[in-house]
């Protein structure tokens, strides 16, 4: 999937990183220009250099960064043709199907292929996934990019109504997701599609709560069990440089440091006061008389003098003071947004061996 060379190069699918707001995917073809309120840019000029760097324009208005693709940037970035899955609600859904390196699994309906990468990307060479779109258009434009991406030999498209005509595959998928205006519909080919040796799931995304009831009603009917329904919703934290407050033993060392800072002062002006008295009794009366109310000329012209020994006001700073000047604060925002639908899950159990009437194994059944 994607390239993994350590340079872009032609041909290759990149992603332009303009602003948190605006990323694009972009073909590099040699030839074209990439303009954008960020600059102007010709493909060819990034061909050769490592993904990852940041690219100044050739108007020099600007700067982008060109990234190598992955699951979650495609996400952010790709075309929209539908609705899709974000990053929220692929992670929950993959973990709850428990969707594995070697899975094999079916979505319906493939819409923008937002979902399908992140699959494809978990499943691996070693598994499948069995994607379905109904609408001829949007399924012929999924596989164009899956075979760009390199994703054919682990992603199948077929172009299928579901609801009415199931699945292409029986008995072996581990997991169904099906995200379809009317996945109640689908329920009864889902079964038939998913394996009877072991345990598999299922989920529907359904936006209302009279379609997740419709869902629910068709499974219990299926004989799928463990029904539960799961909302993810995104709750943005929000972050805050603010001062630190003191702890105890701050204010404890800094007293104990403007004590001190106190205590040297007193000692110096006692000394200084000290040297004056010593020195002025040294020079003659008419000289002292003459000082009164002159500059100090021999310690302002550098003379040899000694400087009185020097008296700030201000105690220093610790060390630990200062890299505690602001810590970052993080407060949960109160109002969550990004409904996208509910996540309906059951599982499908796999009952023991039936024995006929004859003696012999009938093989694995399930309920319905
Ligand atoms: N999960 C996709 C993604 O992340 O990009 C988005 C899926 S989109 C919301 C739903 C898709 O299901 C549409 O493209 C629609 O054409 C397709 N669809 C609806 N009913 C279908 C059916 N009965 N069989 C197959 N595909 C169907």
């Amino acid at each position: 999937m994607w390239p993994t060379q350590r340079e872009v190069a032609a041909g290759d699918v990149v992603i332009i990183w303009q602003t948190r707001e605006l990323i694009q995917p972009l073909l590099i073809t040699p030839g074209k220009d990439f303009n954008s309120r960020f600059g102007h840019y010709r493909h060819s000029d990034l061909i050769g250099i490592p993904y990852g760097s940041k690219v100044t324009s050739r108007n020099g208005r600007g700067f982008i960064h060109v990234l190598r693709p992955t699951p979650e940037l495609w996400t952010m970035a790709l075309p929209h043709r539908t609705q899709i899955l974000y990053l929220a609600d692929i992670a929950f859904i993959t973990s709850w199907l428990d969707i594995r390196c070697g899975s094999r699994v079916i979505e319906a309906g493939t819409g923008s292929g937002s979902f399908s990468h992140s699959i494809a990307r978990t499943v691996g060479p070693r598994g499948h996934l069995y994607s379905y779109e109904f609408h001829e258009a949007r399924a012929e434009m999924a596989r164009e990019e899956f075979v760009r991406h390199g994703m054919q030999d682990i992603v199948t498209l077929t172009h299928h109504n579901v609801c009415k005509d199931g699945f292409t595959v029986e008995n072996m998928a581990d997991a169904v997701f099906l995200d379809l205006p009317a996945p109640w519909e689908a329920v009864g080919h889902a079964k038939k599609a998913l394996r009877k040796d072991r345990l598999t799931r299922i989920c529907c995304f359904s936006p209302c709560m009279e379609q997740v009831l419709r869902a629910v009603n068709a499974l219990n009917e299926a004989g799928f069990t463990d029904i539960c329904m799961y909302e993810t919703l995104l709750r943005p934290h929000e972050v805050q440089q603010l001062p630190t407050p003191l702890s105890l033993d701050n204010v404890v060392s800094k007293l104990k440091r403007l004590e001190k800072f106190r205590e040297e002062k007193r000692l110096r002006q006692i000394a200084n006061s000290k040297r004056k008295r010593e020195e002025d009794s040294d020079i003659p009366e008419p000289d002292k008389r003459a000082r009164i109310g002159e500059p100090d000329t021999a310690r302002d012209e550098g003379g040899s003098r000694p400087p009185l020994i020097s008296d700030p006001h201000i105690p220093p700073k610790a060390d630990d003071e200062v890299n505690e000047a602001t810590v970052s604060w993080s407060r949960v925002c109160h109002e969550v947004r990004g409904h996208t639908s509910y996540l309906t899950f059951a599982r499908l159990v796999p009952y023991p061996a039936e024995t006929s009437s004859n003696g012999e194994t009938e093989g694995l059944t399930t309920t319905s």
